[in-house]
């Protein structure tokens, strides 16, 4: 059925050698997209493209870093050569993590943490605008985070990158319908990756993850799932939506 396959569309996923990013890169090649996606670390990119290329999916991949302007330009040409000018879906899911106080927090913090998690989405999403639109069906996923929705101590500059994720959404949603693209933002609460592991391991987070509605943490797979639905045709009315992946957490209860 049409309406359930990715068969034919073309994704661009950023920070795809890891963790949630990994997990959508699949979900999206097993629906049938060819997918490039980027990282950093060269080896470890490779090392994923190897178990891919083993696996028969359509995934090629070039080490970019998505903080650094000239490389975002970089990328989108790479892309735009590889699909011929033509992208269906962007998945902006490279971001990274900071945990300090208000106080302790440097002005490099700040504007690392800004290119790495906002400016990189934004300009990302700019840059693909015409290969988006060429495409007659493009979809913008954000992977933002409960923490952009909420008040936790200790992370106001990751938090800020979040919550402006959360509002470009509609913003991008609002101004690009017109070319037939939609945008959407999934929000993950804590999900197993090598970001979240050192953390799990504190004793204070395992005691608050007990007491979610759903008593455990999430998978990277499980926040894979919606990403890809909102990039199928069967989500072609959804746009401007911010979804939760929390487990029940911002229930408030
Ligand atoms: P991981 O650190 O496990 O994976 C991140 C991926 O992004 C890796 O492939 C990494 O590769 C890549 N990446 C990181 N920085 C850059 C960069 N500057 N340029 C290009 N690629 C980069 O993170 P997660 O999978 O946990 O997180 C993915 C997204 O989900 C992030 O935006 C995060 O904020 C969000 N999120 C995660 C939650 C969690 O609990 N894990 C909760 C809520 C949101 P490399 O290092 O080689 O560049």
């Amino acid at each position: 059925l049409r309406r359930w396959s990715l068969s034919g569309a073309t994704a661009l996923v950023t920070g795809g050698s890891k963790g949630i990013g990994y997990a959508i890169v699949e979900e999206l090649a097993a629906l049938g997209a060819s997918v490039h996606t980027c990282s950093r670390n060269e080896e470890e990119l490779e090392s994923c493209l190897h178990k891919w290329r083993g696996l028969n999916f359509n995934i090629t991949g070039s080490v970019c870093d998505v903080s650094s302007h000239e490389q975002r330009v970089k990328l989108i040409e790479k892309v735009s050569s590889l699909f011929h000018g033509k992208l269906n879906i962007l998945i902006n899911n490279a971001g990274t993590y900071l945990r300090k106080q208000i106080v302790d927090s440097t002005a490099e913090d700040y504007s690392f943490m800004m290119s790495t998690n906002l400016e990189s989405a934004f300009h990302l999403s700019q840059l693909a605008h015409p290969l988006l639109k060429a495409s007659g069906e493009g979809s913008i996923v954000f992977i933002s985070s409960i923490a952009g929705l909420l008040g936790y101590p200790d992370i106001a500059i990751y938090s800020a990158t979040k919550g402006a994720l959360n509002q470009l959404t509609k913003n991008f949603a609002s101004e690009w319908g017109k070319d037939g693209i939609r945008a959407n933002c999934v929000a993950p609460g804590v999900t197993r990756t090598p970001l979240s592991m050192p953390y799990l391991e504190d004793k204070e987070v395992a005691k608050n993850m007990a007491i979610l509605p759903l008593g455990r943490i999430g998978e990277p797979e499980e926040v894979a799932s919606i990403t890809a639905f909102l990039c199928l045709p069967a989500a072609s009315y959804i746009t401007g939506q911010i979804i939760c992946v929390d487990g029940g957490r911002t229930l408030g209860a």
